[in-house]
């Protein structure tokens, strides 16, 4: 089949490696000028490190892995070591492997057959399905027909958009906003990575190898701004943090509102009856966003995308099956993946000082 992915984050990435192998005819296209690679690492976990196995990347991505979560702790105004990360609540098995995003990126790329095109700063404008295949009219004034579009475009999928509705009608926002971005001017070290809170608000420095990050998070209901106005983005940035002095919180902010590959978003999950519509379907975060505070979005991209092209190929010749066997195959990873957000983010970023002393108490206690 020829196939179209919209978007060439890892679900997109993945899609294009599980699809062409399988013997398919596969195009991606992605919004953005070059890879997003920022971020801070992520979670393979569960079931996706049998898919990452069986797809032949499972040996490249331990060889990248880091250990920058396990080091954390929550520090006070002088920073001062307060609290440790419950680490071992948070990792379900001692084979979970964080990695950096950047590397799985590139592992991924590096696993996508030279014969798929990836084409930069190019995006699905509209689309048409009559049944016997999609027409697709990008946003370059180009065209072309599909036999299947897959929406691999994240949180704010256009692709969901055009085909299933607007994005309020899927979005259960989780009360946070987050922010990551380089902080050049540390030195990353051995040294534990501190976790600053004031109510409401979470200001942190996470290294790993020769990489140091500023994440800032702080609680809040839905805010309308257009998310890919970085100014706006620095603006509401700046309004949540821009008063407060205490510990490296200033530098943190000022490194944030400086980085022009700032990752900014709601702390959100998508939920939708369906992941599927005639010829289109939507895989990892358009599909089923599960949030960073459940720490398996990645894992339910290399999970989705893998059932998806199984699903293919055993109902060659029949779409609508094939699409409802992965959203059959997909749904419960999803459902434990969205379930597992909990009180974390209660943890995360107490709403009180007085939140914040009793989370201190309760984590010196366990240690
Ligand atoms: C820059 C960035 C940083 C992130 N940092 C973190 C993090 O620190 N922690 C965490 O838990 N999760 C983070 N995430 C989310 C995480 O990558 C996903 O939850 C998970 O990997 C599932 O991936 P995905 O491919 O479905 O979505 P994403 O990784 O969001 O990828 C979607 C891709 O689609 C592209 N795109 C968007 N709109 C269009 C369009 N209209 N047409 C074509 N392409 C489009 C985007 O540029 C992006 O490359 C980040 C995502 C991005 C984009």
């Amino acid at each position: 089949m020829d196939i179209l992915v919209s978007g060439a984050g890892m679900a997109g990435l993945a899609a294009g490696v599980n699809l062409s192998r399988a013997g398919h005819d596969v195009a991606i296209v992605e919004r953005a000028q070059h890879l997003r690679v920022n971020g801070s690492p992520i979670d393979i976990r569960g079931e996706s490190l049998t898919v990452a196995r069986d797809m032949g990347i499972l040996q490249d991505i331990v060889a990248r892995r880091v250990d920058m979560t396990q080091r954390a702790c929550f520090v006070d105004g002088e920073g001062h070591r307060v609290a440790d990360l419950p680490f071992s609540e948070i990792d379900d098995s001692p084979d979970d492997t964080e990695i950096p995003r950047e590397d799985l990126a590139h592992v991924l790329r590096n696993a996508l057959a030279p014969s798929v095109p990836v084409t930069f700063g190019e995006s699905i404008g509209d689309l048409r399905d009559d049944g016997r295949g999609v027409d697709v009219l990008f946003a370059s004034g180009a065209r072309a027909r599909y036999d299947l579009v897959v929406g691999a475009d994240g949180l704010h999928s256009a692709t969901r958009r055009l085909v299933f509705g607007p994005e309020h009608e899927f979005i259960r926002h989780l009360g946070f906003y987050t922010a990551l971005a380089a902080f050049p001017n540390h030195h990353p070290s051995d040294a534990p990575n501190p976790v600053y809170n004031f109510p409401g608000h979470m200001a942190a420095i996470l290294t790993y190898r020769d990489v140091a990050l500023t994440a800032l998070t702080f609680r809040s209901p839905w805010i309308d701004y257009d998310y890919h106005d970085l100014d706006a983005q620095r603006r509401i940035l700046t309004a949540e943090f821009g008063a407060h002095t205490l510990w490296r919180v200033p530098e943190l902010l000022d490194a944030a509102c400086r980085d022009p590959e700032l990752y900014f978003d709601s702390v959100s999950q998508i939920d939708m009856p369906t992941w599927h519509r005639g010829r289109i379907v939507l895989v990892g975060d358009a599909a089923h966003c599960a949030s960073p505070l459940s720490g398996r979005g990645t894992s339910l991209a290399l999970t989705g995308t893998w059932l998806l092209t199984k699903a293919l190929a055993e109902h060659s010749g029949d779409i609508a099956a094939a699409l409802a066997h992965y959203e059959r195959a997909q749904r419960p990873h999803v459902t434990y993946a969205q379930g597992t957000v909990g009180t974390g983010g209660n943890r995360l970023v107490p709403a009180t000082a007085a939140d914040i002393e009793a989370r201190n108490r309760e984590l010196a206690q366990m240690s």
